[in-house]
């Protein structure tokens, strides 16, 4: 259906001559479904951590995750990531189960899942192994949790930026119940480490409908970034420090840094950001108020006007007033009262 490359294919092969289960899984599946290349091979296993270090053992390996069950062989190709069949346990911080439970049947590892389309397995002679129509909603361009929506979010609230994310990089819609959950939950995201909040951002602001789902989703972000008001950004077309800079467009200094350091960017990463960001000064036609808003409160066309608009913008580039529609009216009402003594 399509092609494997070696090495992953090497580490197939491999794990079944010792007598186990491998498939290819998850966004490997998802990505060369849709014909783009996967960025990378996992692997999922019916042999356990200990089994699978044995029967990959002409490989060196990282053990980086093995207390999840999983062990990275390192091939001629790159990395491969295999992970052991398992369940999920219960969840009681929303972040991270409990505990990991192995178990030798692939449908159970295929349920715990987030998504239809990540919760497809691959393999070489036996083809797709595809439970939940995952297929069916990479077709109809549907983004679909696994499950109950509100219990697969409850569980785990990252999954509701994953969502977004696999929106913003696929343009695909949300399923309507899915839809329902992540709205009524978004404000689960609140307990969400900033490292994960900022991993899965930096994906989605490289997508190609990072714009669409900020504004769209405007109210789901607030809850992570109260700060900023989504449903306005403008974002540039390549992500990464660009993309960030773009979404603390128009804040103060201090606010701008005070978010990157809350999402634990490294030192190295903030100034980059900080860089771009101080290199674009907010448009006046950003400004939450325009030239027609002042004319309803009463200033006259004229030199008066503009003054009284750039004395906004002053203050908003300065971090002294907040880029809101209502503060800045206040502001404004103050400046006609004052009489030109702008
Ligand atoms: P990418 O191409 O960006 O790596 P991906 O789908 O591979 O996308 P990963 O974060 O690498 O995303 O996760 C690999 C797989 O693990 C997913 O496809 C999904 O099946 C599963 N997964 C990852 N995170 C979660 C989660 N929070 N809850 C449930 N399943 C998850
Ligand atoms: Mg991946």
């Amino acid at each position: 259906m399509f092609s494997l490359p070696p090495y992953a294919g090497e580490v197939l092969e491999k794990l079944e001559a010792a007598g186990f289960e491998a498939w290819c899984v998850g966004g490997c599946v998802r990505d060369a479904l849709l014909g783009r290349a996967p960025a990378d091979w996992d692997v999922c296993t019916s042999a356990r951590p200990e089994q699978t270090k044995k029967a990959l053992a002409a490989f060196s390996q990282a053990e980086t995750g093995l207390r999840h069950g999983t062990v990275t062989a390192i091939t001629s190709g790159g990395p491969v990531e295999i992970t052991t069949f398992r369940r999920e346990g219960a969840y009681s911080d929303r972040r991270r189960p409990d505990k990991v439970e192995f178990t030798s049947c692939l449908e159970e590892d295929l349920l715990r899942r987030d998504f239809t389309i990540n919760a497809m397995a691959w393999h070489p002679q036996r083809g797709l192994r595809d439970c939940f129509g995952g297929q069916a909603d990479l077709q109809r361009g549907l983004l679909r949790c696994v499950g109950e929506p509100e219990r697969r979010f409850q569980e785990d609230a990252l999954r509701i930026l994953r969502c977004l994310r696999f929106g913003a990089v696929l343009g695909f819609a949300i399923e309507e119940n899915t839809e329902k959950a992540l709205l009524a939950l978004a404000r689960l995201l609140e307990g969400i480490s900033g490292e994960r909040v900022q991993a899965e951002m930096d994906k989605l602001l490289a997508g190609t409908w990072a714009e669409k789902i900020l504004h769209e989703y405007a109210e789901v972000f607030r809850v992570l970034f109260p700060e900023i008001s989504c449903g306005d950004v403008k974002l540039p077309s390549e992500g990464g420090a660009a993309g960030w800079a773009a979404l603390l467009h128009g804040l103060p200094a201090a606010q701008a840094e005070g978010l990157l350091r809350r999402l634990r960017f490294p030192n190295r990463t903030q100034k980059e950001i900080m860089q771009i960001w101080a290199g674009n000064p907010l448009p006046i036609s950003q400004l939450a108020v325009q030239g027609r808003d002042l004319l309803e409160l009463g200033f006259q066309p004229g030199p008066f006007l503009g003054r009284a608009l750039h004395t906004l913008l002053g203050q908003v580039r300065a971090g002294e007033a907040p880029n809101e529609k209502g503060s800045l009216l206040d502001l404004a009402r103050k400046l006609l009262a004052r009489g030109g003594q702008v």
